[in-house]
């Protein structure tokens, strides 16, 4: 006998790509305070098993994590990250989300423009299952431009640092879809459903501040 069926979606980030690209720092967000939240009744640590079936560099690796640890420390959420594989939902020790970084450019029910990253929300509560789909990351970064020379012709550190940037700022956003158990997104902050690829890499994480999709957003 079968259960009743389990409706699967996905939150899905989206990066504006359309805009000149370049390396602006100046560029930010007017962010709210009124809509800043402290993460309460929320968990305050995550352990991320990290599944890397593109085998990132490891620079590129330590960069998305150390991003993703930098923005939701702010918020109160001890972000950590573990060599271990994923022990399951059920695991002892807080939280435990699975990141995989998938080769392909996932599910075909993601339609085009194609997202970066995403979360699975299973009867609409999010999973702890995270997907990031490095091919559309890698498209994204064939537009950027730095002084004049394009980044597949900067040095490859520099390269590995900013693919990393780009990683943990999409992987922030989809732990926040986790976090605050909603599929909905803010105008302003790392909820943002769309972002400014020039900010993805951009030295400022102030335009990607934790706000919170219900406090002052809007839902799709
Ligand atoms: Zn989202």
């Amino acid at each position: 006998m079968k259960g009743p069926r389990r409706i699967i979606a996905y939150a899905a980030l989206m990066v504006f790509a359309a805009a000149t690209i370049a390396a602006a720092p100046g560029n930010q967000d007017t962010t709210r305070s009124e809509c800043r939240v402290t993460v309460g009744a929320r968990p305050s640590r995550i352990t991320l098993h990290l599944e890397d079936r593109a085998e990132l560099a490891r620079a590129a690796r330590d960069e998305m994590m150390r991003t993703a640890r930098m923005l939701w420390r702010a918020a109160g959420v001890d972000v950590q990250s573990s060599p271990d594989p994923f022990p399951g939902d059920n695991a002892e020790g807080g939280v435990h989300m699975r990141v995989t970084i998938a080769a392909d450019a996932g599910p075909s029910s993601l339609t085009a423009p194609r997202p970066i990253a995403s979360i699975r929300f299973v009867d609409k509560k999010p999973s702890t299952s995270i997907d990031v789909y490095l091919i559309e990351v890698r498209k994204l970064m064939d537009l950027l431009v730095f002084d004049d020379r394009r980044l597949a012709h900067q040095p490859g550190l520099f390269q590995d640092e900013m693919l990393g940037r780009i990683l943990g700022r999409a992987l922030a956003h989809e732990i926040g879809h986790f976090v605050f158990a909603s599929a909905g997104h803010a105008r302003s902050g790392l909820m943002r459903p769309t972002h400014r690829l020039d900010q993805l890499v951009g030295r400022l994480d102030q335009p990607f501040a934790i706000i919170e999709p219900a406090a002052c957003g809007q839902h799709p």
